[in-house]
């Protein structure tokens, strides 16, 4: 992954990541135990060591909008895992999103992805955090307070028990360096068709803050769409925790 990046980084002043993005090196951190994770908000994100696998991809992205970034990261992880190719016509998959950053199986929570920037001299690092169970974790209950759902973590060994760490990274990690190499021209125009096969709150009750209403999808700049009883509105990730109601 890292090689990758780092090969679309140093096209230089040409490249569609910044003008100065060869003056930075793109960097991949895999934790072998992580003991500060968190999510947004500050919340928490709970790892075991050998159950869990966490990573942080930090690369020079000039991007004029970042709007659904982590929503395609999440979709690139997600086909990379289960592709939709492999689903029969009207299958539904079992790894789903839940907008704005997290991934889900079988309608648990099985990870999450933290998309922060960072300044860098006179340019911005993007650092992509990402934290995914692979066997289920040690006891811990989901208590923490503005929890969504205390329905326990899903782990991906329930989708394949073959699965380790380095096998889904290098699996994983040559889907996200194609999604970040095309962002920057794409957008996530180009992936809500696949976001959309797997949107967890698609046409289900949902409140997001004080508004509340039915899911409609997410739209090109990653808001999501709810209908409301003043209409379809916009929310856009910012510090919305989304709640199915
Ligand atoms: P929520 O999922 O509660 O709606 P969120 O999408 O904003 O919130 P994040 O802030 O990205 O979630 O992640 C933190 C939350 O994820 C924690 O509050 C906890 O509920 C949950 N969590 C923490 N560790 C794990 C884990 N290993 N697996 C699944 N969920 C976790």
């Amino acid at each position: 992954l890292l090689e990758r990046v780092r090969s679309q980084a140093q096209q230089g002043t040409e490249s569609r990541y910044g003008r100065r993005a060869h003056d930075m090196q793109p960097c991949l951190l895999v934790a072998e135990h992580q003991t500060h994770g968190r999510g947004r908000q500050g919340r928490a994100w709970l790892s075991s060591p050998g159950a869990s696998l966490t990573f942080s991809l930090g690369l020079p992205l000039d991007l004029a909008d970042w709007g659904g970034l982590s929503l395609a990261i999440g979709c690139a992880i997600a086909e990379a895992l289960e592709p939709s190719s492999c689903l029969a016509a009207g299958q539904r998959p079992r790894l789903e999103l839940k907008w704005p950053n997290d991934l889900w199986l079988d309608g648990r929570k099985l990870g999450g992805i933290l998309i922060e920037t960072v300044p860098a001299g006179e340019q911005r690092m993007v650092i992509i955090g990402v934290g995914l169970n692979i066997q289920a974790l040690a006891g811990e209950p989901d208590t923490q307070p503005g929890a969504t759902f205390n329905t326990g973590f899903a782990s991906l060994s329930e989708f394949d028990a073959t699965l380790d760490g380095p096998t889904v990274l290098a699996r994983i990690a040559p889907a996200m360096a194609r999604c970040l190499r095309d962002f920057p021209q794409g957008g996530f125009a180009a992936w809500t068709e696949a976001y959309a096969r797997r949107d967890l709150t698609l046409g289900q009750p949902v409140s997001a803050g004080a508004l509340e209403g039915i899911a409609r999808g997410v739209a090109a700049d990653g808001s999501l769409q709810v209908d409301t009883a003043q209409g379809l509105q916009s929310v856009s990730a910012g510090e919305v925790s989304l709640r199915l109601s």
